[in-house]
């Protein structure tokens, strides 16, 4: 799937062809694609060695350098770290990390990737094209109109008020009809 990949500091970034691997663990970029676009590094506390499929060691050497990211796709957009591997045909993998993360609807038949069971976290412009506010801000909102509906106790007294002159009015309403039927 195409993603575009950018840096805080970048204004466009890049858009490339990502491959979504549930084969594998994490998520990863080439070297050679982060030479290329000249992504800025940062060393790994310590280096992780990478397994291949039959569970020997990779012979490209353990990953030391990660990049931090914004992915964009299809409206959605999320920041996250991206290990750099060596001997790398695809310039950015995706694999369980994110697929479990995101959990994106994919359409096997069509190839069709939907990002419609985000995490709250991810700011997300979903199918309908219509701006999604992010989560946190919902809750911001729901409380700020909870807070808004909780009567005071001015307002109580107020709507008491009116329902005691109501009562009244009916009372009269009542004592009027009675009056006229009084009459011959
Ligand atoms: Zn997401």
């Amino acid at each position: 799937m195409k993603i575009r990949l950018k840096q805080e500091e970048e204004e466009e970034g890049v858009v490339t062809e990502a491959l979504l691997d549930s084969g594998a663990t994490g998520m990863v970029m080439s070297e050679e694609f982060a030479r290329r676009h000249k992504f800025r590094r940062t060393k790994l506390e310590r280096p992780v060695y990478v397994r291949n499929v039959d569970g020997t060691l990779n012979y490209a050497g353990p990953i030391v350098d990660t990049v931090e990211v914004e992915i964009f796709f299809k409206g959605h957009k999320e920041k996250t770290l991206i290990d750099v591997i060596r001997e790398q045909k695809w310039s950015v993998i995706l694999g369980m990390l994110w697929l479990g993360y995101h959990n994106p609807e994919i359409d096997w038949k069509t190839e069709e990737v939907n990002m419609t069971r985000c995490p709250d976290k991810c700011g997300k412009k979903w199918k309908t094209g219509r701006q999604t506010k992010p989560g946190w801000k919902k809750w911001e909102e729901r409380e700020k109109k909870k807070e808004r509906r909780k009567p005071t106790i001015e307002g109580v007294r107020m709507i008491e008020r009116i329902r005691e002159e109501k009562e009244d009015e009916e009372e009269d309403f009542i004592e009027l009809r009675a009056t006229e039927e009084m009459v011959p």
